[in-house]
């Protein structure tokens, strides 16, 4: 049977990460995944460029049930660490927008810089391999398809739920059942909503149009990109709202974020009172988010015969539209899992079980999820580092 120092099952973000950090500490690391590469995820990640972290790392841009309990891996392993390395790596890359960082050329650069430093720090990745079963006697015992491993310490860093096509597995919650530890209910984040037919119809005709937008829900408001679907709601701010959106929730949609329209239309109705209505709306929203809104609205005619209560109707359609999706397209499409690991159940200075001495469970599988913007890669990144300082 070949032994090893650290076992870690899930060659992502945080598998390769931890990986490297312990191999680095003169451990002998063997990391394996049952998908044919490392790292997919980093790979398709913000649309080939991976927004790699985010400038702005803050503990409340985070969901976990313990809401402090990112702060000291996010402390002692900071975006400042993974970008001097990124930096000392030569990768060109560039801040999008609200601090998020992204590659100039490609994510596969991201990849080459992780695969260098495993192959430096001395780490056997295996590739193609599942885990059948695995014991814990003084030892952990992991029997793979291809062969059985003793180990000291195993890491579990199979990630979440989310796109299942891609490898998801939902394996680490398992292993942690089998372990006798709690998990959190886990649900897709980051992910389109989606609308019922008679609410969907209208909506299907903007599919493609965007605009920017203040989404609320559940007291929390984001103010992003909005984009219109043929099933319901997508963008960044549509995103980020699902991660706090529950099953019969609404939202309440500001699509003119930067103007009051209610002034606006008044002063048309003064200066140009023979305008149609929806058109007395174009240049400041798309021309089929005017007719939308006036139909929304209940609104016909010419401005100038409208009351104000017309334009107060008018504005609150534009400003406050409130609608309930019925779902969200699901683990299919989401970028991140809620939930997970519990956090009582790990310390949360190394992510090793308080009551299974050698687990360790970091990045997406735990509890701990980030906002939209590099934020998820960064729990990876710094979960992954604070295991491989001690596994
Ligand atoms: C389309 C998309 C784009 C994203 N873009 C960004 C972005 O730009 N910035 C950002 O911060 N976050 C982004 N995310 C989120 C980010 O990818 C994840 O949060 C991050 O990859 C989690 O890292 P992880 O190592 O915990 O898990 P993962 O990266 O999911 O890695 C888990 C690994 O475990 C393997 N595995 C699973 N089950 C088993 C098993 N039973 N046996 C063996 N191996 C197994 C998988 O094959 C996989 O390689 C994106 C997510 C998606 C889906």
């Amino acid at each position: 049977m070949r032994k090893f120092d650290v076992t870690i099952i899930g060659a992502g973000a945080a598998g390769m990460m931890c990986a490297i950090q312990a191999g680095r500490r003169g451990r002998t690391v063997l990391l394996v995944d049952h998908a044919a590469s490392a790292g997919d995820k980093i790979r398709i990640s913000g649309g080939g460029k991976c927004n790699f972290t985010n400038l702005d790392i803050k503990y409340d841009k985070f969901i976990s049930h313990n809401p402090k309990f990112m702060a000291s891996c996010l402390s002692r392993y900071t975006q400042w660490d993974f970008i001097d390395w990124v930096e000392s790596c030569g990768i060109l890359y560039h801040e999008k927008t609200l601090g998020q960082l992204f590659c100039n050329n490609s994510s596969k650069e991201i990849l080459t810089m992780l695969n260098q430093a495993m192959s430096d720090a001395g780490v056997v990745l295996e590739l193609k391999t599942s885990v059948k079963n695995i014991k814990r006697s003084t030892n952990f015992e992991i029997e793979l398809n291809t062969s059985s491993i003793m180990s000291e310490s195993l890491v579990i860093a199979t990630g979440g739920k989310s796109i299942p096509k891609m490898g998801a597995t939902g394996f680490g919650y398992k292993i942690a059942e089998q372990f006798g530890l709690s998990l959190t209910e886990t649900r897709p984040g980051l992910v389109p909503l989606m609308f019922a037919q008679q609410e969907l119809a209208p909506i299907k005709q903007m599919s493609g149009t965007s605009v920017q937008a203040s989404v609320s829900c559940n007291n929390v408001s984001f103010d992003e990109g909005l984009l219109f679907t043929h099933r319901g709601l997508s963008g960044p701010s549509i995103l980020q709202i699902s991660s706090y959106w529950d099953q019969g929730d609404e939202i309440s949609v500001n699509l003119l974020r930067d103007n009051s329209i209610l002034e606006a239309l008044k002063t048309k109705r003064q200066k140009n009172g023979k305008q149609a209505i929806h058109n007395a709306l174009n240049g400041l929203l798309p021309s089929v988010v005017c007719k939308f809104v006036t139909e929304l609205a209940n609104v016909s005619g010419n401005i100038g015969d409208q009351s104000d209560l017309s334009l107060i109707k008018l504005s609150n359609a534009v400003h406050e539209w409130k609608v309930k999706p019925v779902g969200s397209e699901g683990y299919r499409t989401a970028e991140v899992t809620l939930g997970g690991v519990d956090t009582d159940e790990l310390h949360s200075r190394t992510m090793e079980c308080k009551t299974v001495k050698g687990l360790y469970f970091i990045g997406e599988v735990v509890d701990v999820t980030g906002w939209l913007g590099g934020y998820n890669f960064q729990w990876a990144w710094s979960s992954g580092w604070a295991a491989g300082q001690e596994a």
